[in-house]
């Protein structure tokens, strides 16, 4: 299971700072759960992870090999563009908002990145999208539309997209935001068997007792940095820092 680190990592869009020198480490298997403030920069931080934004400066190194650029956007490493594709395809990624192909079947959906990027026989991918189905719980819709689908399941079934590409790495950003209250269960539930089974995991999100429950290091974000990281129960209970027990009285 995969290894992040984040070393000095800097992102700015146009004039304005949003990641301001961030550096942590995620060890195998490890969850994350990372929390902060609307705008501190968390979906920027985990989009820089899998290269759909670049860093400004400061690296990423996924299972220590470099995702990256130096001031200057030159590659600090040698990585072709397929190389980077390739190591993109093994980080997983879940949306707020699902992000499913709408004019595809749950099955159609899971099977697509196997067949379409990964050159997966048809019948084997089939096979495999199944189980994975099965595994999210919704083994009896694999021929629904998304439209077909309460908020709940379309994200279990991307869940499961993203787990057809085996990904060694899983990155959440804020996966039950979108849904009604009482399909949230649902979706935690199979992101915690996720982590259960070992999958090393950033999860953006609001949840708190989720983690607590499930993380092993909380990371508090402000304004583009890292204000303090440590267990859930000594973050989450017992914060050291005002913005931290600021921002949690708002949301626990
Ligand atoms: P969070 O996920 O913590 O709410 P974001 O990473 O989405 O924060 O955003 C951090 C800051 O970066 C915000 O001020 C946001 O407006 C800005 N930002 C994010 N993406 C872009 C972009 N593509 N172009 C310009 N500004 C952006
Ligand atoms: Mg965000």
């Amino acid at each position: 299971m995969a290894t992040v680190e984040f070393l000095n990592v800097h992102k700015s869009f146009g004039p304005v700072e949003v990641l301001k020198g961030i550096d942590f480490r995620v060890e195998p298997s490890q969850v994350v759960c990372l929390i902060g403030p609307s705008g501190s920069g968390k979906s920027t931080l985990l989009r820089c992870v899998n290269h759909l934004e670049v860093t400004t400066s400061g690296a990423i190194l996924v299972n220590d090999r470099m995702i990256g650029y130096d001031v200057h956007g030159e590659r600090l490493v040698e990585a072709s563009d397929a190389e980077i594709d390739r190591r993109r395809s093994t980080i997983g990624m879940v949306f707020q908002n699902f992000n499913l192909f709408g004019h595809m079947t749950a099955l159609e959906n899971v099977m697509f990145g196997p067949t379409k990027l990964l050159r997966i026989p048809k019948a084997q991918a089939e096979t495999e999208a199944r189980e994975l189905l099965a595994r999210v719980g919704l083994a009896d819709r694999a021929n629904n539309y998304p439209s077909q689908l309460s908020g709940g399941q379309q994200q279990r079934v991307a869940i499961a997209r993203a787990l057809a590409m085996k990904p060694d790495l899983m990155l959440f950003d804020e996966p039950t935001s979108a849904l009604d209250p009482e399909l949230v269960g649902e979706v935690l539930d199979v992101m915690k068997q996720l982590a259960a089974s070992g999958m090393t995991m950033i999860v953006v999100t609001h949840e708190m007792g989720f983690a607590r429950e499930v993380a092993d290091v909380v990371v508090f974000m402000d304004d583009g940095v890292i204000v303090e990281q440590g267990l859930p129960d000594d973050v989450l209970l017992n914060p050291q820092h005002d913005r931290t027990r600021s921002f949690l009285s708002k949301v626990l």
